[in-house]
């Protein structure tokens, strides 16, 4: 890779943002912060902000700002000399500017920002069918990435648990929460000439396009 590759992934709830983190992981060496991840490892330790996001999430509303802010923004630095991804942050016009402040300030600049597109009818059926190993954030699902135990984790054999905001009427709170707070994100990625939309009915299907976007933006310059 030529030059460093700082690198956002926008998405509704079931999108697919983690399996495509994970790939790119693999194929790219990124390194990632996933703020569902986080925030749900908060609220799996019970810490003082786990308590007050938990609230928020598991009526499917996104966690306030402030919380979020500082939770992701202090990592940034000591991603510097590395390629690296942000999965599910930003999620609204003002963590993109107090992003954008935060990247000038460190002089890493964004180079992408993929938003992903899958229809509404599949990203349903993908969260009921979703099931998760929480200690490690490792995610199953019954139709096409079932464990190898009925029920449990495939590397710690430990019982899998579903999301608490993994039901259909938090679903429909959290897709609604996206589509109200999606449109000025890719806007803002948009005037900025950063955004590159994908689409597809699944993380097969939309996988190879974002490798391709990656490896053209590892080339430019
Ligand atoms: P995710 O794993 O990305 O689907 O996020 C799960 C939940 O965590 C969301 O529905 C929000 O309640 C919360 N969350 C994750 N990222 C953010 C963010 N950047 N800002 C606010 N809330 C967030």
């Amino acid at each position: 890779m030529k030059r460093l590759i700082r690198c956002i992934l926008i998405g509704g709830p079931g999108a697919g943002k983690g399996t495509q983190t994970k790939r790119i992981q693999q194929d790219f060496n990124f390194a990632s912060i996933s703020s569902g991840d986080l925030l749900r490892a908060h609220m799996l330790n019970n810490t003082s902000l786990g308590q007050q996001a938990s609230s928020y999430i598991n009526k499917g509303r996104l966690v306030p700002d402030k919380l979020v802010l500082e939770l992701i923004l202090t990592q940034l630095n000591s991603l510097k000399d590395r390629n690296w991804l942000l999965d599910g942050f930003p999620r609204n016009a003002l963590q993109a500017s107090a992003l954008d402040t935060t990247l000038e300030k460190l002089k890493q600049p964004l180079s992408i920002a993929i938003e992903l597109q899958v229809p509404d009818e599949i990203i349903l059926q993908r969260v009921q069918d979703r099931w998760i190993h929480a200690p490690s954030g490792r995610t199953y699902n019954y139709s096409f990435n079932p464990p190898k135990v009925y029920g449990r984790d495939d590397v710690t054999g430990d019982l899998l648990t579903k999301r608490s905001d993994d039901n259909i009427e938090t679903f429909r709170e959290r897709l609604k929460d996206y589509r109200e707070n999606s449109r000025p994100l890719v806007e803002h990625y948009g005037k900025k000439g950063l955004l590159v939309t994908v689409r597809g009915n699944s993380s097969e299907e939309i996988y190879p396009k974002i490798y391709e976007t990656i490896s053209s933006a590892a080339e430019k310059y």
